[in-house]
């Protein structure tokens, strides 16, 4: 699918949904992502552009703050669109993640006379310590006959989610590459879940969910 975006000079990548009916565009850049999201028209068709992002995380380390209760430090944060705070229970006191609506993370914020400058976070993928496999918690775990990792007493470690010979934690897992991958295409490139799976998929040569579809280059 060839369509030109009259109102930009931007060279874009653009991708069909697996169902045909949303057309993704990759951005590099805040800018193009601000001025796609004007768009209300593509050549003569009108077109609803919608961000799929509505919240993004970030971190900052705040050493002044580490006396300080999440709860209270919202207050403080909350003009600065700031929707939750959160302080790991493990780890330097001084790291806070926050949360903000919308889709673009502000590159500062401030508490007081502070001002703190935030990172992007990526949240690492979740790994069920009951089935070892991702995308839910030992709580919600469908998986039978199965124990947590505290309890394994084998000695021989195997790798449930790639069918490797290396313990699920093990940092060069395939798998657990793959979903750091998917992670990172979701916070990074703003990519929606299903999408930055289908594109792991292809990158690591498992067979795709859907019909294979070649990005059309829109000018
Ligand atoms: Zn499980
Ligand atoms: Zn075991
Ligand atoms: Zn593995």
């Amino acid at each position: 699918m060839n369509t030109t975006l009259n109102t930009t000079s931007y060279k874009l990548k653009a991708e069909l949904s697996d169902k045909g009916t949303a057309l993704y565009i990759h951005t590099t850049s805040h800018q193009e992502t601000e001025a796609l999201l004007k768009l209300t028209s593509i050549g003569a068709i009108p077109v609803e552009v919608k961000d799929p992002i509505t919240r993004v995380q970030g971190s900052i380390w705040a050493p002044e703050l580490d006396m300080l209760d999440p709860a209270d430090l919202l207050e403080g944060f909350g003009a600065e669109g700031v929707t939750a705070v959160f302080r790991p229970p493990r780890g330097p006191k001084a790291i806070l993640y926050l949360t903000f609506s919308g889709s673009s993370l502000p590159d500062r914020v401030t508490a007081g006379y502070l001002s703190y400058r935030t990172r992007l976070a990526v949240p690492k993928p979740r790994r069920c310590r009951r089935c070892q496999n991702y995308g839910h918690g030992e709580a919600q775990c469908r998986g039978s006959g199965r124990h947590l990792t505290t309890d394994c007493t084998a000695t021989h470690p195997a790798c449930p989610p790639c069918g490797g010979s290396h313990e699920a934690s093990h940092r060069d897992c395939p798998k657990w590459l793959q979903e750091m991958q998917i992670a990172t295409l979701i916070h990074r490139q703003r990519m929606p879940p299903k999408q930055a799976r289908a594109v792991a998929n292809r990158d690591v040569g498992f067979p795709a969910p859907a019909p294979r579809r070649e990005p059309a280059e829109v000018q």
